[in-house]
């Protein structure tokens, strides 16, 4: 089946997750598009195809070579964001775009000027939504790309390679894609998410990431009566915040710039709490960014002479570069063969987490690749018939790569 057939099959299995259930995986439909993988890959002639209880698929292409080759991994996962409806995706093929403004809709509009991205896909086909849902590339093209990979590969048995294990994983979009991930029972020495934008980009770093929960605990009186007496948290929950640097905020930092960012507030005078989350790709820097929060804390309670304010830090994720630079084999491989498909590699850091780096942390070393796709988590969504064509060849040739290791 080509590519493009099966990114628009998949997408129409809804899988959004929801980050306020608390069962694995977040949704019931996710399991079910498991199974659907799972009969698809066991009819591809994979072996040891399974769905786990927490609704990981695993299957194996079995090495078909003499040769002692490492077993390594493609992982991709099934669900799509709950930022924006995964329900009822209707796919439309568009060839030949001619790079003007799009109508998904009568009232939707894709425009170039907002969406620059879609510059690129000038003279290709490409697949978008009817305005209504998100299309759910992110990750059902690389789903869709590691399973037309390895079905060629079954199909020219010719072709030598190692033992390629393959795992879909639930739950990405919430963060817990990889918690239930079984890395001993996988078998790979190493692996790659396919799981991103852009197909000439290998991503080795991420954030390092902690959140900072911030109470503030006021005074509350009657304001006619207030002088000297009332403390309102409001205000201290303001002052606090504006003790952090304007300039470290999302909305004005790129590339390795870190920030800090005030996710949620909600109050009255008497309590109130803060949520932020705090990113930077140094380690070093994320620390003296928490130090510089607990500074601000012990400053604002000194000139309250009491505790107003209660800060509370908790380290999430960490960057994986400093563990990949101990296996440099496995980004070069990668590197190489993005490069054989004729791109120059870009190796930008990621402005977030991936599951890879999660995996990494977990003893199984997993940058990411590129899936063709842009737009992410909104109807604006699209993804690019030449571009995962193209990824699936990326694919060949690190396999081959890993066999000539
Ligand atoms: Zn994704």
């Amino acid at each position: 089946m080509r590519v493009e057939e099966r990114l628009m099959r998949y997408v129409q299995f809804e899988t959004t997750s929801d980050p306020s259930s608390t069962t694995v995986p977040s949704t019931a439909v996710q399991k079910d598009f498991a199974e659907v993988l799972a009969a698809e890959m066991r009819a591809m002639g994979l072996a040891n195809v399974r769905v786990s209880d927490t609704g990981y698929v695993y299957g194996t292409c079995k090495s078909n070579t003499t040769k002692k080759v490492p077993s390594f991994g493609l992982i991709a996962h099934m669900d799509t964001a709950p930022d924006y409806s995964g329900k009822n995706v209707k796919p439309r093929l568009i060839c030949n775009y001619d790079g003007s403004d799009l109508w998904l809709s009568d009232t939707v509009v894709t425009k170039v000027d907002e969406f620059p991205a879609m510059k690129q896909y000038i003279g290709k086909d490409i697949i978008v939504t009817d305005g209504s849902t998100l299309l759910g590339a992110d990750d059902k093209a690389g789903i869709a790309e590691i399973l037309t990979m390895v079905e060629y590969l079954l199909d020219h048995p010719e072709i030598e390679h190692g033992d390629i294990q393959i795992g879909f994983t639930p739950d990405e979009e919430i963060g817990r894609g990889a918690d239930h991930f079984d890395v001993p029972g996988f078998g790979a020495e190493f692996a790659y998410t396919v799981d991103g934008g852009m197909i000439h980009g290998v991503t080795d770093e991420t954030f390092n990431a902690a959140e900072a929960k911030v109470t503030v605990y006021g005074v509350a009186v009657h304001p006619g009566s207030a002088k000297d007496v009332m403390i309102n948290s409001l205000n201290v929950a303001q002052e606090f915040h504006h003790l952090l640097p304007h300039i470290s905020r999302p909305e004005h930092t790129e590339g390795r710039e870190g920030f800090y960012h005030l996710d949620s507030m909600s109050g009255n005078c008497e309590l109130t709490h803060m949520s932020y989350i705090i990113r930077n790709h140094d380690l070093n820097q994320l620390e003296e960014m928490k130090k510089q929060m607990e500074q601000n804390a012990a400053l604002i309670n000194d000139r309250y002479e009491k505790q107003v304010v209660e800060l509370k830090l908790r380290d999430q994720y960490k960057n994986m570069k400093e563990l990949l630079n101990e296996v440099p084999h496995v980004c070069e491989l990668a590197n190489r063969a993005v490069a054989r498909a004729g791109y120059t590699v870009v190796n930008e850091p990621a402005r977030g987490g991936t599951d890879g780096s999660t995996l990494t942390f977990m003893g199984l070393p997993c940058p990411n690749l590129g899936t063709g796709s842009s737009n992410h988590h909104g109807r604006h969504e699209v993804a690019c018939v030449q571009d995962m064509e193209k990824m699936v060849q990326i694919l060949l040739n690190l396999v081959e790569e890993v066999v000539n290791l």
